[in-house]
């Protein structure tokens, strides 16, 4: 999606594919002929769409001086251990949590937090993998048993309150280089088992002081991190108090809808946001719903025919819970909007979508 948004600005993107080390063609997954070294020096400007990246390929790339957003913030987004440490440097509300590089002090983290837990990985997880739950001291053992198998000393864990929010939110803005920021309205997201699988945007009933709230902590991060590109900041709500849950140093899947949704979209904005152009407004054209295709692609394409409704493959093979592409339907209000995610759930198995009929439904009586 980066490098579709690259053409028509006149750019052209090449992919690394840092498990090969090869350099490839975006789209096709043509690998080129140059080496990852030569693709480093022959760049303008060089970013990341993940940031799993390994070290010594990171250290490369930052050392070229033509890497953004920044090499701290690719870290802090790698490692929740680093990411809990930016947020507590900079005092931003976050879930309470403990860190454990020993097995033997999960019962202080019991101890702490109590007993409802969510456990994650430090490093390496996505879509709610590398995480598990503990829902009472019963599973206790269970755990304990499952966790063993870690090397802690490598992979420490971080061990978080099983929070009882009001709902998901993210915030996503875009950074030049010269320090001007745009930001997108604050979305909604649904997740199901650990995974992202609808975003409305803008978010419902959000007030003047939740969205100052969270610009501030934006801002408070890019400027930290000297960030130039696109970042995503997912929060927990309670109350009226926002609660990062994490950050992603990238474009991110809950700013997806902009492709149809806003003036310009979050790929655009990243590129002309690392390529030094002027970035692009984020007027909200219509509300949106972004709906993922997630470990299905048993569904006719006769959902084409709800007005507003626009489909994006990724070209992958079906696998149980991969992101096999999205949808993004518009409407002219909230109602209506219901009213086509309705009319799309008809198209689609329910047990791959399973959050469609409760959030056509809320929409519809807004
Ligand atoms: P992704 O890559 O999709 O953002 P992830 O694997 O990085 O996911 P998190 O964002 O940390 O993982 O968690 C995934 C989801 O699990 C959250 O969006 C939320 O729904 C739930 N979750 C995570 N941490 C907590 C918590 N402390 N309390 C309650 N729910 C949580
Ligand atoms: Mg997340």
């Amino acid at each position: 999606m980066m490098s579709l948004a690259a053409y028509p600005l006149g750019l052209t993107v090449m992919a690394i594919d840092v498990n090969a080390r090869s350099v490839v063609d975006p789209l096709s997954k043509t690998v080129f002929t140059c080496s990852v070294n030569e693709a480093i020096e022959q760049a303008d400007v060089i970013s990341a769409e993940f940031e799993h990246i390994p070290q010594d390929l990171l250290e490369q790339v930052n050392a070229s001086g033509k890497f953004y957003p920044a090499k701290a913030a690719i870290e802090a987004g790698a490692d929740r251990v680093k990411e809990k440490a930016l947020l507590a440097k900079l005092a931003i509300d976050n879930c309470p949590n403990y860190i454990i590089d020993d097995l033997a002090l999960l019962d202080n983290a019991v101890a702490q937090l109590g007993e409802q837990l969510i456990i994650k990985a430090s490093r390496d997880g996505y879509d709610g993998y590398g995480q598990w739950r503990l829902n009472g001291l019963q599973q206790l053992p269970a755990l304990k048993q499952q966790l063993s198998e870690l090397d802690l000393k490598k992979v420490p864990l971080v061990i978080e309150k099983m929070l009882k929010f009001e709902r998901e939110l993210s915030l996503l803005g875009a950074r030049g280089k010269d320090g001007h920021i745009v930001f997108y309205p604050l979305v909604e997201n649904l997740h199901h088992q650990g995974q992202l699988h609808v975003t409305i945007a803008p978010a419902t009933q959000v007030t003047e002081a939740l969205n100052q709230q969270a610009q501030h902590i934006f801002r408070a991060l890019v400027e930290e991190l000297d960030y130039v590109g696109v970042l995503a900041v997912e929060f927990f709500q309670m109350g009226e108090q926002l609660l990062v849950n994490e950050i992603a140093p990238r474009v991110h899947n809950s700013g997806h809808w902009s492709m149809q949704g806003a003036d310009t979209c979050q790929f655009e904005n990243h590129l002309r946001a690392i390529s030094g152009l002027p970035l692009g407004a984020t007027t909200v054209f219509k509300p949106t719903a972004m709906l993922n295709i997630i470990g299905c692609d048993d569904f006719t394409m006769d959902m084409l025919s709800i007005a507003g409704c626009h489909l994006h493959l990724y070209g992958k093979t079906v696998r149980a819970k991969r992101k096999m592409g999205h949808v993004n339907i518009s409407a002219d209000n909230y109602a209506e909007l219901g009213q086509k995610i309705q009319a799309f759930a008809h198209y689609v198995p329910e047990e791959h979508f399973p959050m469609l009929k409760d959030e056509a439904h809320r929409l519809s009586t807004l």
